[in-house]
């Protein structure tokens, strides 16, 4: 079968599956399918044999009565299963999206605690993959440059952009100790003139992360070390903030009358919010949406 020949039965099989819908909802899920045929721009992914990708929402559609969940509208898992027969790769499209550039599939949601963003988004929608990007990256290097809360996030030859490793020691996370704040170092370089710095993400794990700072070659001489690094570069310590906000959970729990309870934890604040939730909203995965 021939590329064009699997895309005309993969469109046929979603006019079918778009016919067959007993809901609005599983229509619309159906509407929403976008087809990918330009493979993956996303690191430890081989591009199916079929050259084929396809992102939705699969899920079939269902109704709670109280109890459990019952299937209404199976129309979304159909088309699944019969384009899946036919060799297609099968996504999730809140997981997924298409580069701007070359329209490969970009990952957008974490799979691991390791993962790092390989695209950068530009703010207003436009996605653009570590392909793209590395082929001419000079403006995506600009739009990062002066800023602490955004950071290069993918493999790329910082230095051989021009920009200059300034440090790469920092780590935030709640191992203890982990407290160096993007936002301070960026006052400390500006209170040295210095704008053309970048931040680069270096590692993530399930509860730290490392990062580093880069200076553009063009600045590198205005750095005064010593002053650097006796600057202020830490802020408090997350792991003391997740001990305090941990406390307040549990005395709120505690005072909170209820089934299900859920806990969100603001290390911001060293605080915790409380609230019951139906088991409706524990099955569906809403149970921590407040
Ligand atoms: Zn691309």
């Amino acid at each position: 079968m021939t590329k064009a020949e699997l895309l005309q039965r993969v469109e046929n099989i979603i006019e079918a599956g778009r016919k067959a819908a007993k809901t609005n909802q599983g229509r619309s899920q159906i509407d929403s399918i976008t087809i990918c045929t330009e493979g993956y721009a996303e690191p430890g992914y081989d591009d199916p044999k079929s050259g084929v990708i396809c992102f939705a929402n699969w899920n079939d559609v269902t109704r709670y009565d109280g109890h459990e969940f019952h299937v209404i509208d199976e129309a979304p898992g159909r088309v699944a299963a019969l384009v899946e027969k036919l060799g297609v790769e099968l996504d999730w499209s809140d997981e997924w999206c298409q580069c701007d550039g070359c329209h490969k599939a970009v990952r957008t949601q974490a799979n691991s605690y390791r993962w790092r963003a390989s695209y950068a988004d530009d703010g207003s929608g436009n996605v653009l993959c570590h392909e793209c990007l590395k082929a001419d990256p000079t403006e995506y290097l600009q739009s990062l440059e002066g800023s602490s809360n955004r950071c290069v996030t993918i493999d790329i030859d910082l230095e051989g952009a021009g920009y200059k490793l300034l440090s790469d020691q920092f780590e935030n996370g709640l191992y203890g100790g982990q407290s160096d704040r993007p936002e301070l170092i960026a006052d400390a370089l500006c209170e040295q003139g210095i704008s053309r710095f970048i931040f680069r993400l270096d590692s993530t794990g399930q509860f730290d992360l490392s990062f580093s700072v880069y200076v553009h070659e063009e600045e590198y001489h205005l750095i005064d070390r010593e002053e650097f690094e006796a600057a202020p570069m830490a802020g408090v310590d997350p792991a003391i903030q997740m001990q305090k906000a941990l406390a307040d959970a549990s005395t709120k729990m505690a005072a909170t009358e209820g089934g299900i309870k859920v806990a969100k934890c603001d290390l911001d604040s060293g605080t915790a919010r409380v609230r019951v939730v139906s088991p409706e909203e524990f099955v569906a995965g809403t149970a921590l949406d407040f």
